[in-house]
This record gives C-alpha cells, structure tokens and sequence, in this order.
C-alpha cells in the first residue's frame, strides 16, 4: 500500500457557479468535516480549487476516510497523495517511492505535472521530464508511453510537492444543501431510497416522511426504514424522518370509499400529510419514487391524481427508469439489501383486487366526500408523528 499523507479533493461544477462559488465550496467544506467526524480529526481546508484533507491524529483509517469521501455529494475527484519538500530533488525521490511498489517489468508509465506555485523554478514540461527520468533511472525494465501508460504519476506543486497515482471518481453532483430542501415519501421499497439519492445528489437536503399503520405493519417495518434512512444518509446527509401513524385514516378510506380507488385515495392523503409536514419544515416540494407504468397507481392518469392533492410541486426522480436500472443504482448506494426484506409496507396490506388504472379525479373527488371532513383527520396524524434526526 501506498503511505497517504493527505487526499486532495477536485470538484467540478461547483466550480463554475460565479460569484456564488465561494457559498458552495464553504457549504462542501462543511459536509466534508461533519461525515469525516466519526473517523477522526482531520484538517479540512480549500486552496485554489481544491480541498485538503489531512489527518490530524496517528493511526486514522484512511481507506475508511477515502470511502466516505466517496459518498459526499460535490466531489469530483479522489486523490489519495504523498507528501514532500517543494524540491525537484524531493519530488523525485517521492515519486519513485510512490510509484515503486506498482512496477513490473514491462509496464509503461507517463509523468503528468501542474504548477499551481507559478514561482517554482521549473515549468511543467520540464517537471515532468526530469521526475520521469528519475524514474527511469531508479526501477529497471519499464518505459515510457505518453498515449496509453499503464500507470500515471501525477505531480502538482503547491505550498508542498504533491505525488500520487490514483484518481478515485467521487460521487458528482453538488454538495447536499446548497439547492434548498425537499420531503422524499420514504417507504421500506427499492425506488423511494434511490429517488431521495437522485435529488440530494443535486444539493438538495432531505426531509423524510414514512407511513406506517401499526399493528397491520410491524415494527420490523418500521425499524427497515429507519435503516433505509441511515443508509441513505452517508450520501444524503442528515435526515430528520417523521414517522407518521395511517392506520386511521386507511381504515376509514377502507370502509367509506369504492374499492377500485383506495390506493389512489390512500396516495393523495399521504401526498397532503407530507405536504403539511413539507410546509411546517420548510421544504419546498415533495419526491416519491414513482416510475410511469410501475403499477395501477404510476399510470399516467393515476399520477395526474395524485398530483391535483397537493399544491407543492412533486418531483419523481425515477419517473422514467425501468425498475432494473433503479435496481442497479439501489445496489451502489448499499440500499438493495435492505429494501428487500420481505415486511410488509401500508400500502401492500390493502390492495385493491381491480385497482381503476385510468382514474378519474371527478369520480375520486366524489369518492372522498364521504370521508366528511378529512383535514380533522390529518392533522391529527401530524400530532402523532415521531420524529427521528439520522446521521
Ligand atoms: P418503493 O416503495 O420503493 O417505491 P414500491 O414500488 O413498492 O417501492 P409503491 O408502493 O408503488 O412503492 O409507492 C410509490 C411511492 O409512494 C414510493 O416510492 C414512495 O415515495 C411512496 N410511498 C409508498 N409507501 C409509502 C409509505 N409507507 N410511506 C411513505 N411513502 C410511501
Ligand atoms: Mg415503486
């Protein structure tokens, strides 16, 4: 293994946002600093485009810190460096330790140079020639290939030299609170996890609303989305999940309103209990993890419904991903094995035989008029939240 002295951090298309760049680069400072908090005490400092992370204690886990720096929304790349004198001589000596343990014979390497310090003697053509010789003085039976090098030695002099050879891809997007908040409808299934993902990988933090209708769902359930949301959270940040009780109000959609229309009832007043908690948080739109043609309830028609319930816009991430593809993604971020535990959410307990997949908001409109006054009903839920800050 190679010794880390420090990990430089490149972002990429915060980079580019003007005069608020300094905002976004202070905010991924910051999420930098919370997530590495449970490592160790680590330095974390920007200069000149990019982030500096170094340990401040002996014995840090730095594979750990490099697999949670992965995981922070705004980083483009990952470099895990050797640190040296600002010297040519130095920098040498440092890039043959550096590149020592990864030659055998035959392998090709390039030498690739930035001189941030426009004040070192040498430019970067020149560094790179004279560190690539040394190299090539130092380790037999390996060569030069600028085009398509098996191994690539990066040198960059900044108030420091800098040496490394792995560029680990970050996760992209923009750092988790720069883009404002939404409420994701979290439920204990594959796509609402990967949906909260997709929008928080945009700088959008989370608020987290799950429905449960105890003693119809176990507690089992409960505690499967409460480890969907602490998954979720090593990419998404801190999530403050309200677990909101819907037996009541299910049972009453059960016994009041035709059968054809119930999950789609059930959908809309879940979509008006998270738009109130959405308000009260202020958060300013709803995601679910729909996808058009899933079931009876993602049709067009039926999210068209759904949609008319509440005013704050809801934005469906998935909306046009097959489920394979969610699958896929479910599977990076560490959610999939989770997701399938076989226990039972709210909206499976209940399923309508013949659910209506062209549904008409008249008729639905209709239909929940013998619900009386459902808003008592509601609020109520609210009161009776539990709310859980994960991290
Ligand atoms: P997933 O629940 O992950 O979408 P699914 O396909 O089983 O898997 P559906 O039952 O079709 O989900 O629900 C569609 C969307 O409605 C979910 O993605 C989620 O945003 C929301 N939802 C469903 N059940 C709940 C629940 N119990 N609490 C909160 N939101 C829910
Ligand atoms: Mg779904």
């Amino acid at each position: 293994m190679q010794k880390i002295d420090l990990i430089l951090l490149k972002y990429g298309e915060i980079a580019l946002k003007g005069l608020n760049k300094p905002l976004f680069e202070a905010k991924l400072v910051d999420n930098i600093k919370s997530r590495l908090e449970k490592i160790g005490k680590f330095g974390v400092r920007k200069s000149q485009s990019t982030i500096y992370v170094e340990p401040l204690e002996n014995g840090l886990d730095m594979d750990e810190a490099l697999k949670t720096l992965g995981q922070v929304f705004g980083i483009v790349n990952i470099c895990p460096v050797m640190k040296c004198e600002k010297d040519i001589d130095s920098i040498g000596k440092a890039a043959v330790e550096c590149v020592r343990p990864l030659f055998s014979k035959g392998k090709t390497f390039k030498v690739e140079a930035k001189r941030e310090d426009k004040n070192f003697p040498m430019k970067s053509p020149e560094i790179c020639r004279v560190v690539g010789g040394k190299i090539l003085e130092a380790i037999d039976g390996i060569s030069v290939d600028v085009h398509n090098p098996d191994i690539t030695v990066n040198v960059e002099v900044r108030q420091d030299g800098f040496v490394y050879t792995r560029k680990i891809k970050g996760a992209g997007g923009m750092p988790v609170g720069t883009n404002g908040k939404a409420t994701i409808l979290l439920s204990g299934g594959i796509d609402s996890p990967v949906a909260g993902y997709m929008i928080s990988k945009r700088g959008v933090a989370l608020e987290a609303v799950h429905f449960h209708s105890h003693p119809y769902t176990s507690d089992r359930a409960k505690e499967k989305v409460i480890d969907l949301a602490k998954q979720m959270s090593a990419y998404c940040g801190k999530i403050r999940l309200h677990i909101v009780p819907f037996t009541k109000i299910q049972l009453d959609i059960i016994e009041k309103c035709p059968e054809n229309y119930l999950t789609v009832i059930m959908r809309r007043l879940m979509m008006r209990i998270a738009e109130k908690i959405s308000a009260k948080e202020g958060s300013a739109a709803l995601i679910t993890g729909e996808s058009i043609g899933q079931v009876a309830s993602q049709t067009m028609e039926s999210l068209v419904c759904t949609d008319n319930a509440v005013a704050q816009p809801v934005f469906r991430p998935l909306i046009g991903m097959d489920k394979e593809e969610i699958v896929t993604i479910s599977k990076k971020i560490g959610t999939y094995e989770t997701s399938i535990l076989p226990y039972e959410d709210c909206c499976t307990i209940f399923v309508p035989k013949h659910p209506k997949t062209k549904p008409v908001l008249a008729e639905i409109i209709e239909a929940e008029k013998a619900l009386g006054d459902i808003e008592v009903a509601l609020n109520e839920a609210i009161e009776q939240e539990e709310i859980l800050v994960i991290k």
